[in-house]
């Protein structure tokens, strides 16, 4: 599988995020339906301009020159930034990382290849792909040509045949010395964005291969254009099941740079907020149906991902025998694989995964192991979180708890009521006196 990766010029937002949670949790399941599954996602540090068409500024090269970096320093520090973020979200390394700048060799072939064909035509700042040489260009997006040619989807380029051609190489602009470029046989220039991946996962999946990735704002121009290039290149189908996830939303609106209304993790850790949180909210909705994020149902995500630790710190501490309710146990492990199995369907998996938490007729081992089973595919980090946080407690809180509880039956409200700030302050934990004795969670954070 081939996922197109982020562009490296500053830090990514949360809308980006939503679409790599998901291309994890997709490799995930392929991985636990016993699939060998190869995943190669790209990084795109030139070529991608600030109109993404083929106008405007490259982003890496601007960003370079406003905070007075190298274009290639620029790109090494957000591709850093970008995996720190991808550990936090616990999101796996894709099998294959690649760099465009790594392949500019295999794009000048592909663009070679077009050129021979007789599917480009030259222009004053470019090669360009001639969209109207390759009779199934509207195909994949179902596109009305007639409406785009009407439409202002680019801005005017006269010596474009066509508002839906694309560059598949820019030349440098004369007079200009950029950080990035490269020797080809048309001119010094740059690789147009969609060339990069095309050229690069055909290179490392070769010239058809089953599942490609992406937003669905790329289905348009970018995948589109990915499309038109390869065939034609190739004479073969490119690939075979796209699937694109829909956009994070804030107050009605794509979350986006250009709107202004993003979140970066930074906002999300400062908030004191759990990465992990964000992961849970992006599972509890389809990958193709839009979240709208707030900060409450960042914090409902939290709430509940924080039970969920607690369920499995006390499964794991409790002491039950083995091999009881077999049968329910094999019906979820169905009922689960159905989940996942049914377009990734994340929701209706965390509702499975509920149930069995609060499931009476299995034994607790049986279940702690199936809800580590569960989380290979939703990568909420329980297994980790296990082992790290029922050691704190065991030590210091449990011993807490149990001192407070001792002091409340002997009456000393104030010194118990002084060991509930100091759960609260320093473990934010909160504890609720019941009838039954103490019962404590983790604290759901006030914004
Ligand atoms: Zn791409």
């Amino acid at each position: 599988m081939y996922s197109c990766g982020p562009t490296v010029y500053e830090s990514a937002h949360l809308g980006h995020y939503r679409a790599y949670i998901f291309v994890d949790t997709l490799k995930r399941v392929l991985s636990f339906n016993g699939l060998k599954v190869r995943s190669v996602m790209n990084i795109t540090n030139v070529g991608h301009l600030t109109s993404d068409a083929d106008v405007g500024e490259d982003k890496v090269e601007k960003a370079a020159r406003e905070k007075q970096m190298s274009a290639w320093d620029i790109a090494e520090y957000y591709t850093k930034d970008f995996f720190d973020a991808m550990q936090k979200l616990n999101v796996e390394r894709p099998d294959i990382v690649c760099r465009a700048t790594d392949h500019i060799e295999q794009m000048i072939e592909l663009v070679q290849k077009l050129e021979e064909k007789g599917y480009t035509y030259r222009t004053s700042d470019g090669i360009y792909f001639d969209t109207s040489k390759f009779a199934g260009y509207p195909d994949f997006a179902r596109l009305n040509l007639q409406h785009l040619k009407e439409g202002a989807r680019v801005e005017p380029n006269p010596e474009k045949r066509k508002p839906s051609d694309f560059a598949l190489w820019k030349f440098s602009p004369a007079g200009t010395k950029r950080n990035m470029e490269w020797d080809s046989p048309w001119g010094v220039g740059f690789p147009g964005w969609h060339i990069e991946c095309s050229a690069m996962s055909m290179h490392y999946l070769g010239e058809t291969f089953d599942i490609h990735t992406g937003g669905i704002d790329h289905i348009t121009v970018h995948h589109t254009n990915e499309v038109a290039q390869s065939e034609a290149a190739t004479g073969k189908k490119f690939v075979r099941y796209w699937l694109h996830n829909e956009f994070l939303m804030v107050n009605g609106e794509k979350m986006s740079k250009s709107k202004h209304n993003f979140y970066t993790l930074v906002d999300i850790e400062a908030k004191g907020f759990n990465p992990l949180a964000l992961r849970y909210l992006f599972l509890t909705a389809h990958y193709r149906s839009k979240i709208n994020f707030t900060w409450k149902s960042l914090e409902a995500a939290e709430h509940a991902l924080n039970i969920l630790r607690e369920h499995i710190i006390e499964l794991k501490g409790s002491k039950n025998k083995e091999s009881e309710g077999r049968e329910k146990v094999e019906s979820y492990r169905t009922k689960f694989l159905e989940a996942i199995n049914d377009d990734i369907n994340t929701p209706a998996a965390l509702s499975t995964l509920w149930e069995l938490v609060h499931e009476k007729d299995v034994d607790n081992r049986s279940k702690l192991e199936l809800l580590l089973k569960f989380d290979e595919v939703l990568g909420l980090g329980l297994k980790d979180v296990k082992q790290k946080e029922e050691q704190e407690l065991n030590d210091e809180i449990r011993g807490l708890i149990k001192n407070r509880e001792e002091l409340r039956r002997q009456g000393k409200y104030s010194e118990t009521d002084e060991i509930r700030k100091r759960l609260d302050k320093e473990f934010n934990i909160t504890v609720e006196d019941t009838p039954e004795g103490t019962k404590w969670r983790f604290k759901v954070r006030k914004n």
